[in-house]
């Protein structure tokens, strides 16, 4: 008898029900006209025939694209603060994919390690992941070239591998443990389930045929730096439209603006991108004005300089920038082409 469990595919709306009583379930939609995490309808489970993976990344729901920081008013005392209503509201997303759980751990580096982040932290620290192994990688992925697997995950709380009819459920953190102990409809898994999950994922993993030589690279990054000719060529015919970075899993900076009507007012903050030619105007000039510059500090960031304080790349091969750039720019073959063999 194996100690995991298994659910039919015809039976996920009643899980995803039972789900709804105690969280917000987000799962793969298009419903906006584009692929996202978004609120479950509480019927439709149709993602499970078409999804690959999300466009809008799952950072959006711990680091939205906008969101408000706090309100303030402004009388002859001063400046009166209010902070917007707790975020720690419980939610589930399911379907998240491995790299983009990876992802997430990476982020966790930025906003709980180096610097506190509440906004971000209380959003993480309620949120339970249930991960779904690709079972169609994208050409444009190269995530077994990072050492991310497509079908496994220590950074979810539960990973559900499709082996046909059913899904396999392997618990993963003590969340996830306590989050089976609770579900009601599971199956036992048995050892010619576990062998079925076992053929899927290395079929998967086999799917994965775009392939970097990671290996080194901070280091040869560091030697061609200085490559002014390299960086010209490599940025040519990026447009600085910031898509890449905006849609990245990994990508992080924001801005913080003011909305102000008379005595009142709101800060946001928004995404933001290196690659655009105005950040960082706001409080200072923007230190790299020519695209070159840019693009060097989105690669050297991912690939240089992160692994340099967290010992980590910031990438993790999902492809998206490389599917989504409007001119064909692409990060993989950028990093198969850095001039300096070590
Ligand atoms: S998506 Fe492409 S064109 Fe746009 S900033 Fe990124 S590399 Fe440049
Ligand atoms: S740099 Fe590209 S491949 Fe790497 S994580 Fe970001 S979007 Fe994905």
């Amino acid at each position: 008898m194996s100690n995991k469990k298994k659910i039919s595919k015809k039976d996920i709306a009643k899980l995803l029900g039972q789900w709804s009583q105690q969280f917000a379930v987000f799962v793969p939609s298009r419903e906006s006209g584009v692929a996202e995490m978004a609120k479950w309808d509480g019927k439709d489970t149709s993602f499970l025939d078409w999804y690959r993976n999300t466009v809008i990344p799952p950072k959006a729901s711990f680091l939205p694209p906008m969101e408000e920081m706090f309100s303030f008013q402004k009388d002859k005392e001063g400046y009166h603060i209010q902070l917007p209503p707790s975020n720690e509201h419980k939610q589930l997303i399911f379907g998240i994919r491995p790299c983009d759980a990876k992802a997430l751990a990476i982020l966790d580096m930025t906003f709980e390690e180096a610097y506190e982040d509440p906004y971000y932290l209380s959003k993480r620290k309620s949120t339970v992941l249930v991960g779904l192994g690709c079972t169609k990688p994208c050409e444009s992925c190269f995530c077994t070239s990072l050492g991310i697997s497509p079908t496994e995950s220590a950074d979810v709380d539960l990973m559900l591998t499709d082996i046909g009819d059913h899904f396999l459920i392997e618990e993963v953190t003590d969340k996830g443990k306590e989050l089976i102990a609770k579900s009601s409809g599971l199956k036992e898994a048995s050892k010619d389930d576990e062998a079925r999950a076992k053929e899927a994922k290395e079929t998967s993993h086999n799917k994965v045929t775009r392939k970097i030589n990671a290996e080194g690279i901070e280091d040869k990054l560091l030697v061609c730096f200085d490559d002014e000719d390299y960086w010209e060529k490599t940025a040519a015919k990026c447009i600085s439209c910031g898509i890449c970075t905006l849609l990245c899993p990994t990508c992080y900076c924001f801005d913080i603006s003011d909305e102000l009507i008379k005595q009142q007012g709101t800060r946001f903050r928004s995404w933001d991108s290196c690659a655009f030619p105005l950040y960082t105007k706001m409080p200072m000039e923007n230190p790299r004005l020519e695209k070159w510059r840019r693009v060097r500090q989105k690669v050297c960031h991912k690939y240089e300089f992160y692994p340099m304080t967290f010992d980590v790349i910031a990438c993790t091969g999902c492809g998206r920038c490389i599917r989504l750039c409007p001119v064909n720019w692409d990060i993989a073959q950028v990093l198969e082409n850095v001039p300096v063999k070590i």
